[in-house]
């Protein structure tokens, strides 16, 4: 079983048997902050952050250091944390590391910094961080081949890869264009739960893609996210 906790646009937890792994966490000013990590002591905690755009780093992650003192940060390196803090991995793209038992493989984002894929307590996990097909209505051609280039480079590193559970981007700014990060991530790699995110507050972005033709062959795997701080349970026979 794994339970996944939306917090807030690309913020979520993924809890698995003995791990507690935490993505880009974002109160939106402390506005947005549900956090009670004394709840998760009896789990091993890393906090991932895959860049340093303020709507994925939230400094609030440091100050549960102060309850939890072994928690673990896993920080792109274009992060710059606070000065106290302790256990801080940095990270660059195209790279694996191990904490422990978990493995943190390491992809270049085509915007700032990296995405993320875990295995942890055999299960793996995706998060895109801002990885994402951003093919931009106004942008030159060249630009927007330039970035679909190097996403499609990116996600095709992957494609043997089995994921249990996949955050991906679906970024309504980019009109008819917000699916095309996911539906190339879900016609490449097997991805068994895919998670939208980076709606920006949009909720009404999963019943547009349920709607649409192209996510035909894989909507059945996305999850509907209602709401800030929702929690959702995965089954053992879902993933
Ligand atoms: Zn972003």
């Amino acid at each position: 079983m794994i339970q996944v906790t939306y917090f807030h646009h690309s913020g979520f937890m993924v809890e698995t048997e003995k791990n507690c792994l935490i993505f880009d966490y974002f109160t939106e000013n402390g506005k947005y902050d549900f956090l009670d990590i004394s709840k998760y002591s009896s789990k091993k905690i890393v906090v991932f952050v895959s860049h340093f755009h303020q709507d994925h780093y939230d400094r609030k992650i440091f100050d549960w250091q102060k309850t939890i003192p072994q928690i673990q940060y896993v920080l792109s390196d274009d992060v710059t944390p606070i000065r106290t803090v302790q256990n801080v991995h940095k990270v660059h793209f195209g790279k694996i590391y191990q904490i422990d038992d978990i493995i943190i493989e390491t992809f270049h984002s085509n915007d700032e910094g990296v995405a993320f894929l875990v295995k942890a307590d055999n299960k793996v996990i995706y998060h895109a961080g801002d990885l994402n097909w951003w093919h931009w209505n106004g942008e030159n051609d060249k630009f927007n081949k330039g970035i679909a280039g190097m996403y499609k480079k990116e996600i095709d590193k992957m494609k043997d890869s089995v994921i249990d559970v996949a955050f991906v981007p679906v970024d309504p700014r980019l009109e008819e264009n917000y699916i095309l990060g996911l539906d190339y991530i879900m016609k490449t790699i097997k991805v068994k739960k895919a998670f939208p995110m980076h709606f920006w507050k949009k909720y009404d972005i999963y019943n547009t893609l349920q709607k649409d033709e192209r996510s035909v062959n894989y909507r059945n795997c996305v999850v509907s996210i209602q709401h800030m701080n929702e929690l959702f349970v995965i089954k053992e026979e879902e993933v």
